[in-house]
């Protein structure tokens, strides 16, 4: 694909331009809204993709694009063994898998095994998590 200027996109952190801004399952569907001026929801935009779909093939292939570098860059600062990709993204095991190859292929590491997984905890995993601190904090 060739180079697209993507915009700034508002966050939801109050900056604009963050990687969460297309890296999410919202993200995917601004980008696909940004390309092909049509609203699908994530699981359909990757439905599509699994079918064969050119135009959703053209939105994942920016995705890629987009959250592999940085996600790369920052394995290569920090050196995790793993990483996990829960919300709704978690519920897409192949994109994930063309995300991790695309992502392995621009780290310093040669790892032989995939490092961006999704999440066993999936969509749930931000409730359990909350719901385990409180927990643990004794707020419960
Ligand atoms: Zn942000």
């Amino acid at each position: 694909m060739p180079p697209f200027d993507v915009p700034h996109f508002a966050c939801g952190c109050g900056l604009s331009g963050c990687l969460d801004t297309v890296g999410a399952a919202r993200g995917i569907e601004r980008l696909h809204r940004l390309l092909h001026g049509a609203d699908l929801a994530s699981t359909a935009i990757v439905a599509a993709w699994e079918s064969g779909d050119g135009a959703a093939a053209q939105t994942v292939d920016l995705y890629v694009e987009l959250v592999a570098q940085p996600l790369a860059l920052v394995i290569n600062i920090v050196g995790p063994d793993i990483i996990p990709v829960g919300g709704g993204m978690g519920n897409a095991p192949v994109l994930i898998a063309r995300l991790d190859a695309a992502v392995r292929a621009r780290i310093l590491r040669r790892i032989d095994r995939p490092l961006v997984v999704p999440a066993q905890l999936t969509v749930d995993a931000g409730l359990i998590g909350a719901a385990s601190l409180g927990f643990s904090e004794g707020l419960a």
